[in-house]
């Protein structure tokens, strides 16, 4: 099989600065889904990819065991990080291990911007550590407003801050029109996780 990123084929460079700021929100399943095929999109054209997947531990993710076995240089462009315990964390039983390991994966965040050390940025669940009050909403817009003019940063997660949205270039709401969930059918495996 060709492998198309040893060619070190980056991104067209007559493109014009195209680097923008995507929310995935609202109460309707997809939204990290949508976060992971676009990491798969641009993995495919040899971006540099960084996931920090915020509230999220353990290894029980089929994602994560994709992306384990992909081609040496499709890996070698992608970071993944986990900031959170192995449990859903929500308001009234957030503890301050979760806010340790959120906290940790947005340092790393913040560093990974400022140093311009990737061309996709996936802040997984990043409006529920700020709807959680982990995350200061003010210090996380300062950050995504000084981002370097090409990096592509997406957030994802239910209950985008109203400051967030309002300075992202794109925000997609998914809608939840009938979810199983509604008929006690949980979490399921290949799926959901
Ligand atoms: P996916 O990861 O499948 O793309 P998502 O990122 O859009 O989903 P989240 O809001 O992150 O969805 O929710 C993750 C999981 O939380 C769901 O897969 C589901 O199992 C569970 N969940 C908890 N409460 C609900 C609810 N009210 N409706 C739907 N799912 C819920
Ligand atoms: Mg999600």
């Amino acid at each position: 099989m060709i492998d198309k990123c040893d060619n070190n084929n980056l991104i067209n460079p007559n493109w014009a600065k195209h680097g923008y700021i995507q929310v995935y929100t609202g109460n309707g399943k997809g939204k990290t889904t949508a976060s992971l095929g676009l990491a798969m999109r641009a993995l495919g054209r040899c971006w540099k990819v960084l996931i920090i997947m915020f509230t999220k531990g353990g290894d029980d993710y089929g994602e994560l065991n994709s992306f384990m076995n992909l081609s040496e240089s499709i890996k070698n462009n992608l970071t993944i990080v986990q900031a959170g315990l192995d449990r859903i964390v929500y308001s009234n039983n957030k503890s301050a291990s979760d806010e340790i390991e959120i906290k940790k994966g947005w340092e790393l965040a913040k560093k990974a911007i400022s140093n311009d050390e990737y061309n996709l940025i996936i802040l997984d669940e990043a409006n529920i550590a700020i709807d959680l009050k982990i995350l200061d909403v003010n210090e996380v817009i300062e950050v995504l407003k000084n981002k370097p003019a090409d990096m592509e940063i997406v957030l994802t997660g239910r209950n985008a801050h109203p400051k967030i949205i309002e300075i992202a270039h794109l925000v997609s709401k998914i809608e939840p029109v009938k979810h199983y969930w509604d008929t006690g059918i949980a979490a399921r495996k290949g799926i959901e996780y």
